[in-house]
């Protein structure tokens, strides 16, 4: 059997290939079987050829896809966050420049021009001041050398450290270089997660990594138990890496102790929010296709362990329910968090690859259920450091973590450089 057309393969419908690639593969296939008709075993090596010349033909034009398709993929968020007038601008100048726009309609590109000006004070874009790392800048022209960018207040390095910088990334010429072209920058340091935190833990294990009530644990205890929770994940329960878990708690020492054990086995969890029923957490089970769920017992009148055995009981992947709280009647999520017996440090699954993804956050958005956002090790690390720096946090801070502890921010708190946080929120019920 041959494949053609669309059956083998699509490119993307901003790049107008469908027919052409259809018609290349007719050709093709044509040119391979001609005069091979009776001979069965040189119609097999004639169909080979045609993949093998087909194939890198196709994947050419995929490749050169790609950034429209990524475009297209993301043009929503310009849809979003900008006015009809600029947003249809922009939506035609990705594949006409002005001079083009201007022959076909140049009512419409003055009209963008007159928005932009009333807009920002009168002035024309380039010249419209900005202002970047926090310099005002009068203009949109930056020169930019190997060392600086020049603003007009002064250079901005072109190096991550102390105060206002900059950072040049050069596009890599596949997607597969992504990776390396930001680490290359300094963004990424390569290391996952779990790994980070047990370097900083080691550091001082003596002091307070986080107070829930009358519960004060240290960054040794911390890491141990979160050790203690990877291997009995990956070996009491059978978890996997890569393995996702939806985790549904309040703000609880608990919480804590279960997303760094999952970080060191590179099981990864799903941030739930406590104020999810089954509607959600049916979905972002499914969605996951999760192998375990951690609720609280009961969280202010709410039986989440119930509605949590209705979950198991209904989900064709869900294998595990996790309970926080008294007379947990799956298993113990609080057992589970315990310091190994002394002696018996528990072996620790190898470290999880920093590319992987570490986290699924979650997003309101516009339409009802949450959507998932996957967060790598790497990307994770960097926003954890950005943001501790922008907020000026340092291991001398305490943290009061008032929000949910599943938001983003929250999260970010509790790493690099980590404070000694203090988790007072709603107890598991
Ligand atoms: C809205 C739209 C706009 C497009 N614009 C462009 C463009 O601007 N430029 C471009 O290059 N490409 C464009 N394409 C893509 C292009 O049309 C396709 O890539 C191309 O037609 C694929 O050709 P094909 O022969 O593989 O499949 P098709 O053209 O889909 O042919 C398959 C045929 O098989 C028939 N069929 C299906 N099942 C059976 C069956 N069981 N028995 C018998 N017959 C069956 C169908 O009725 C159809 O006639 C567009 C596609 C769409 C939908």
């Amino acid at each position: 059997m041959a494949l053609l057309g669309d059956a083998a393969h699509t490119a993307h419908f901003s790049v107008g290939s469908g027919t052409k690639m259809a018609m290349e593969d007719a050709i093709a296939l044509v040119a391979a079987l001609d005069g091979v008709r009776t001979d069965p075993a040189a119609i097999d090596e004639a169909l080979a050829v045609y993949e093998a010349e087909r194939a890198g033909q196709v994947a050419r034009i995929q490749d050169a896809a790609r950034p429209s398709l990524s475009w297209w993929e993301h043009f929503g968020r310009s849809y979003l966050n900008l006015p009809p007038w600029q947003f249809a601008f922009h939506f035609f100048s990705r594949s006409l420049p002005e001079s083009k726009l201007r022959q076909r309609d140049p009512a419409f590109v003055d009209a963008v021009h007159q928005a932009w000006r009333a807009a920002h004070g009168g002035a024309d874009p380039l010249r419209t001041p900005v202002t970047i790392a926090g310099m005002a800048q009068p203009d949109r022209v930056v020169p930019v050398d190997d060392h600086a960018a020049r603003l007009a207040a002064g250079p901005l390095p072109l190096r991550s450290g102390p105060g206002s910088w900059g950072l040049r990334v050069s596009a890599p010429d596949t997607e597969a270089g992504l990776d390396q072209a930001v680490a290359k920058a300094g963004w990424w340091r390569g290391q996952d997660l779990g790994a980070e935190i047990a370097a900083v833990a080691g550091a001082r294990p003596a002091a307070t990594a986080l107070v829930d009530g009358g519960a004060r644990i240290g960054y040794g205890s911390l890491l141990a138990r979160a050790d203690a929770m990877a291997s009995r994940l990956t070996g009491r329960l059978g978890l996997r890496r890569g393995d996702r878990i939806v985790v549904q708690l309040p703000n609880c020492w608990q919480f804590v102790v279960l997303t760094v054990g999952c970080l060191r086995a590179g099981i990864v969890p799903v941030m739930a929010l406590p104020a999810h029923r089954q509607h959600e957490l049916a979905y972002l089970c499914e969605h996951s296709q999760a192998r375990a769920l951690a609720v609280p017992a009961v969280l202010r009148g709410f039986d989440h362990q119930r509605m949590a055995a209705e979950l198991l009981a209904a989900s064709p992947t869900l294998e595990h329910v996790l309970v926080a709280g008294p007379d947990p009647r799956h298993q113990d999520l609080t057992a589970l968090c315990a310091e190994p017996d002394s002696g018996s440090a528990p072996p620790v699954p190898g470290p999880p690859d920093p590319r992987d993804v570490a986290v699924f956050l979650l997003s309101g958005g516009t339409t009802g259920l949450p959507k998932l956002i996957a967060r790598t090790h790497n990307d994770y690390s960097y926003n954890a450091r950005a943001s501790a720096r922008l907020c000026g946090l340092d291991e001398s801070t305490v943290y009061l973590a008032a929000l949910p502890a599943s938001h983003n921010f929250p999260r970010q708190r509790r790493r690099g450089p980590p404070p000694a946080g203090r988790q007072p929120g709603g107890r598991p019920g």
